[in-house]
């Protein structure tokens, strides 16, 4: 057992108890490399008082890989020639979208590359079509305006995910060139006025990322009171501009996982592809470090090659059942069990 100095045991036993931490506390919790496990035990516990022991499984349909934006480090990016394109048609959708109610998910998230050719009237006829499986229904596909964001809750759509990336604003501007911060946080605003479930997020390890505008993207998302907070390691991608950056730092995302739990109890929090890419089996650890979500892929075929945001990402090579069986028995080889719901947010208070 590490011994830990009796002010960082301190501060988190006031995170576990109470929830808050200045900016400065959590630089220095997402500094103290010793503390991983501590804090990821402080998580866990705080995980199965708020949320409980069950494990929400969100099956992911990536139905589009165009995009008409050109964020530094996505493969998706425009000025990527060497992705390769498609985008399901909406019959194809509505098939994954039974057969990940026939693997017993409760949810789909259907994510994209920001593609305007699903005009939010395409949209709002699929949402409608899939909201008749008795399903709730994520959306992920980037910034629309407050009307189509309307239409779309309209027609059924129970969540949003957008992820401000980094809270740092100029960072963000640099790292996704033509987006602004504010027209981020415009969509986030709409998205809660227009009562969905907002899930956000960042990327650990963008170039010029700092602890403290980490500390900060937590205390953003703690400020916006987000549902969902999804946290994922930068994984460098060869065909983009950060082809030869490094990759983001393993043991910091995690810590930035159990802060996360710590310091929104109730939220919903996957454990992320992108930190199983990074080391094999990292979901579990990261479930019992304060997580409480995946998110199986259920992309089919030559599509889900295609969505190649980066390199090595894990599972790419296994069919959407094996995905089923092998998340079931590691959730429960955990003592944790698949929940029957289909996982919305539950207020305390
Ligand atoms: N286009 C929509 C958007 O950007 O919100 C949704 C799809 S986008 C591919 C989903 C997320 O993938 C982004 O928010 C980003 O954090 C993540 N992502 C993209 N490229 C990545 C990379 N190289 N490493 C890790 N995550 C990445
Ligand atoms: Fe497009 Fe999303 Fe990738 Fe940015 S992160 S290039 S918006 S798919």
């Amino acid at each position: 057992m590490v011994q830990l100095e009796a002010d960082i045991r301190e501060l988190i036993r006031q995170a576990e108890k109470i929830h808050r931490l200045s900016e400065d506390e959590i630089v220095r919790l997402l500094r103290a490399a010793d503390a991983e496990e501590a804090l990821a035990a402080a998580a866990d516990r705080v995980r199965a008082a708020y949320v409980g022991d069950g494990v929400h499984l969100r099956g992911l349909i990536e139905f589009s890989s165009y995009c008409r934006r050109d964020c530094l480090y996505c493969g998706l990016r425009r000025s990527n020639s060497k992705a390769e394109r498609y985008r399901l048609e909406a019959a194809e959708i509505l098939r994954l979208a039974r057969q990940a109610k026939a693997f017993g998910y409760h949810t789909v998230v259907l994510q994209s590359g920001e593609d305007l050719y699903f005009t939010a009237e395409r949209l709002a006829e699929i949402l409608r079509a899939v909201k008749k499986l008795d399903l709730a229904v994520t959306l992920s596909l980037g910034e629309r305006s407050y009307e189509e964001y309307r239409l779309l809750r309209e027609a059924g759509a129970d969540r949003f995910l957008l992820r401000i990336e980094t809270s740092d604003a100029g960072l963000y501007e640099q790292m996704d060139p033509g987006m602004r911060w504010e027209e981020r946080c415009r969509c986030l605003q709409d998205l809660r006025r227009l009562g969905y479930e907002v899930g956000t997020g960042c990327l650990v390890g963008l170039p010029g990322q700092t602890d403290v505008s980490l500390a900060r993207d937590i205390l953003f998302f703690q400020q916006l009171d987000a549902d969902m907070v999804g946290i994922g390691p930068l994984i460098p991608n060869g065909d983009t501009p950060l082809a030869t950056a490094a990759a983001g730092d393993f043991h910091l995302t995690r810590r930035m996982v159990s802060l996360i739990r710590l310091l929104l109890p109730e939220a919903n929090i996957p454990a992320t592809t992108a930190m199983e890419t990074l080391q094999p089996d990292a979901r579990v650890l990261i479930l019992q470090s304060g997580a409480n979500v995946v998110m199986p892929n259920v992309t089919e075929g030559e599509a889900r090659r295609k969505y190649a945001l980066y390199p090595g990402k894990a599972c790419v090579a296994d069919t959407p059942a094996a995905c089923r069986h092998c998340m079931e028995g590691k959730i429960q080889a955990m003592g944790r069990y698949v929940a029957k719901d289909q996982g919305f947010r539950q207020h305390r208070k």
